[in-house]
């Protein structure tokens, strides 16, 4: 067995070898610039691009000519937030709904646009992570210009009813924006009825530094407006010479999902549920977030353990996360599991755990055995 065991796929993915190999002739042999137009050097890398273009609008079910390619989600996520904001400042007022267990890209964000007088309503969520649909009804105002929602929860896996949220925009005639980073390429994500969507290459095992916004294409509504000014590339939407490379490997890394996703989706949960039956048959631990999750994360509270201690024990062999980096000396508590409800202490004693592609059951169990030994010697 190779220690660490990786069961932190939500924080990043390995390459796989099929979005390696692709990528490897566009740093040498095929290097040119995608927007040099007068020569083959140029063509083949624009050839390149718009080939994983495809791949990647293909995945969540969009047109191609609907993906402006970012250096990531977090880009991706700035894009559609302050554009929209920047594309309605006539407006006098301007609101927006989110909720507290958003991703930092999204919040901070919001942060920043209410220091430029946005109003933003930050929904809360129950014991499990979900929003309240009344509530989020409830928040709706005449001047509510976006609703911002991820599909599903990084930290702990918890889905949220997209379709439902996208209806009720749609009949208020509001944008709906989703953080789709941690959906894609696990579960089914479509575009119908969502007019932006933030995904990434390095959660569904393409290379890190390249994001994608889903802006849906003919709709009235307003579309974001340029945060990144230069050339002119991606429409306008987004300057910068496109990063070939790792593009290619985007647009490799969501045709290998489109094929395999299912599959070990169903793998992964029966490992998934090994791992957390085991884990939550030691006394005092619990389950952080509900049911309607994603099939390859579990989230668990180890109650009487000091957070610190147990993180810095359990990393030598389980490469795992809680709220916090492992070599933090007095790590927070996750903001997430804060708005669950769970106190900072539990919180600091809890750790996400996330499966992949190459995770294995004797991986699982060890994995297992290494919490239970650490939790019982940490407890005494
Ligand atoms: N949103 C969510 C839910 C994430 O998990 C992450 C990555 O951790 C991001 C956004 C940011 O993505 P990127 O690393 O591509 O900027």
């Amino acid at each position: 067995m190779n220690y660490p065991i990786y069961l932190d796929h939500n924080a990043t993915t390995p390459c796989s070898p099929e979005v390696i190999q692709a990528m490897l002739p566009w740093f040498g042999e095929h290097f040119g610039n995608a927007a040099s137009k007068s020569h083959a050097f140029g063509w083949m890398a624009e050839n390149g691009v718009e080939t994983a273009r495809e791949q990647i609008a293909n995945l969540i079910g969009a047109q191609a000519k609907e993906i402006i390619l970012t250096s990531g989600a977090t880009e991706a996520i700035n894009l559609a937030i302050k554009g929209v904001f920047n594309a309605y400042s006539k407006e006098e007022k301007q609101h927006f709904i989110t909720c507290l267990t958003e991703h930092k890209a999204v919040l901070d964000t919001f942060h920043a646009l209410e220091l430029e007088g946005a109003e933003v309503t930050y929904l809360p969520v129950d014991s499990e992570g979900n929003i309240d649909l009344e509530q989020l009804k409830a928040a709706i105002l005449p001047h509510t210009t976006m609703i911002c929602l991820m599909w599903a929860n990084n930290e702990t896996g918890v889905i949220h009813p997209i379709d439902r949220i996208s209806r009720l925009a749609e009949a208020h005639n509001i944008i709906f924006f989703t953080d789709a980073v941690q959906a894609v390429g696990k579960i089914p994500v479509s575009v119908s009825g969502i007019h932006l969507l933030a995904l990434t290459g390095h959660k569904l095992f393409g290379p890190k530094g390249v994001g994608a916004l889903y802006i849906r294409h003919n709709h009235p509504l307003p579309k974001p407006q340029t945060q990144i000014h230069g050339g002119g590339h991606e429409k306008g939407f987004r300057s910068g010479t496109l990063n070939v490379p790792a593009i290619v490997g985007f647009g490799k890394a969501a045709e290998v999902r489109i094929a395999h996703m299912k599959e070990e989706a169903k793998r992964l949960e029966v490992l998934r549920d090994l791992l957390e039956n085991k884990l939550l048959s030691l006394p005092d631990t619990n389950l952080n977030g509900g049911q309607n999750r994603l099939s390859h994360v579990t989230n668990i509270a180890f109650g009487g353990v000091e957070g610190e201690e147990l993180l810095r024990k359990v990393c030598q062999k389980v490469a795992v996360s809680s709220g916090s980096a492992c070599t933090s000396i007095s790590p927070k508590p996750s903001h997430v599991l804060g708005a669950m409800g769970i106190n900072s202490d539990l919180g600091r004693a809890s750790i996400r755990f996330s499966l992949g592609r190459n995770t294995t059951r004797q991986e699982v169990l060890d994995a297992a055995e290494w919490l239970e030994n650490v939790v019982r010697e940490l407890r005494g």
